[in-house]
């Protein structure tokens, strides 16, 4: 229990009991009686008139941002190719940078990777800080974030972004630990707000609720950022940027792990990111019998095949297939919806589709208020008529 009360001071009011968001504290005997829920957050010592309260945690450091400025880029590479998610992070990135004129930076680690740095000024960096070295050729979470936090701590970058991917989940976190900073993981949405703090929005409980947090009081502002999300830009292969090629030692405390070999899992390839279309069933399809009849629709069309958590759940389609808050996120222009009722989960992973078709018996499902082109009526009578359609106008005669 870090709040401690002055019981000479303290009068019995109860204004701290309103004010605590834990239910921490009570009155008992006309004084405040701190419970072992107290977390420290101060609610009580802002709402504490005679200032019987105190806590005995350290006070809080304020930055000054003003003395932050750029917007940072952890880039992610596999067998030689960069991550499409730090382009997807420099297309956001120029864009926060726009209005307060930052500059746009990326860090980029490894062995032999020094070739990937020109399509990173292409995709819209500015500078670029290499670090290669033999202990960095593959990702280790304590060397990759010795090289960050002593590069950011040096610095003094006002955002600093990651991929939601699996390495940025596990570096980022221990970042945040090493600087002192807040992070919000797994952001769907980020702006510069009007105050000039980033504004980081993801989703929350659950996925019911989109939450926008920002955090003032620290610096770097830290972000992991879904992968499918943001928009890469177009390259610029004319673009100009700085290579600042960074030195990085070897610290035996952090080679604890030793690669002995790589077994790649064998996994249902799904790319999403390139297909302009996407056929998508739910629930509503009925059984994996059912998606026989989106597959035609999908092999007519040259579309690929999603379905919903539900779907997976019941082994329909295998979870690379899982589009949505706990899936993948998908910006197609076209997003062909059946029999998905479009839970908020869902939806949060089809929002930036171009345009979304939806095919669904109930004219009141969620779906048709994100819709595009609402079909209502039975799928298993649209879609065949769809893909009849569809191969009459395409001349197709291929059958799955
Ligand atoms: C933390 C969390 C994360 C989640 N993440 C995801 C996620 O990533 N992706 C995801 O999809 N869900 C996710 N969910 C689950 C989500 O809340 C929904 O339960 C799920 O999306 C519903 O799937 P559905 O639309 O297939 O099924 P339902 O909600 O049951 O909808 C079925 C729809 O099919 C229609 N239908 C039925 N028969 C026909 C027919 N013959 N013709 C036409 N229409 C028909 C019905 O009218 C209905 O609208 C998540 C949930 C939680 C709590």
């Amino acid at each position: 229990m870090a709040v401690k009360v002055d019981i000479e001071r303290c009068t019995g009011c109860g204004l701290c009991v309103k004010a605590c968001p834990y239910g921490a504290v009570t009155v008992q005997d006309r004084k405040a009686v701190m419970s072992d829920r107290c977390t420290s957050c101060g609610a009580c010592l802002a709402a504490c008139p005679t200032e019987a309260l105190a806590s005995d945690l350290p006070p809080r450091v304020e930055v000054d941002p003003s003395q932050y400025r750029d917007v940072w880029v952890i880039a992610e590479h596999r067998e030689g190719r960069l991550h499409r998610t730090s382009l997807e992070l420099l297309g956001c990135a120029r864009k926060l940078a726009e209005g307060p004129g930052h500059q746009v930076a990326v860090l980029l680690m490894g062995q032999h990777v020094s070739g990937l740095a020109a399509p990173l000024i292409a995709g819209g960096a500015d500078t670029v800080f290499l670090a290669e070295a033999d202990h960095l050729d593959r990702y280790q979470t304590l060397p990759y974030s010795r090289v960050v936090a002593d590069l950011v701590r040096d610095h003094r970058p006002a955002i600093l972004l990651c991929g939601a991917t699996f390495q940025g989940r596990d570096l980022a976190p221990r970042l945040a630990r090493r600087l002192d900073l807040g992070l919000t993981a797994d952001c769907t949405g980020l702006e510069i707000g009007p105050d000039g703090h980033l504004y980081q929005t993801r989703p929350a409980f659950g996925g019911n609720v989109m939450a926008t947090i920002v955090s003032p009081y620290a610096r770097p502002q830290m972000a992991t950022v879904r992968p499918g999300i943001m928009e890469a830009l177009v390259p610029d292969p004319a673009r100009k940027g700085e290579i600042v090629q960074i030195r990085a030692e070897a610290h035996p405390g952090d080679l604890l792990i030793r690669l002995i070999r790589e077994t790649k899992a064998e996994r249902d390839r799904v790319d999403f990111h390139k297909a302009r279309i996407i056929v998508a069933g739910g629930r509503g399809v009925g059984g994996p019998e059912g998606f026989n009849l989106l597959r035609d629709l999908a092999q007519a069309m040259g579309a690929e095949l999603g379905g919903t958590r539900v779907v997976v759940e019941e082994g329909w389609l295998p979870y690379e297939r899982q589009i949505g808050q706990t899936g993948q996120s998908v910006r197609p222009e076209v997003y062909i919806a059946c029999g998905l009722s479009g839970a908020i989960q869902h939806r949060a992973g089809i929002l930036d589709s171009r345009y979304i078709v939806a095919i669904n018996r109930d004219p009141d499902a969620p779906i048709h208020q994100v819709a595009d082109f609402r079909l209502v009526g039975d799928l298993h009578k649209v879609v065949p008529a769809l893909t009849r359609l569809v191969r009459e106008r395409t001349g197709s005669t291929t059958e799955a």
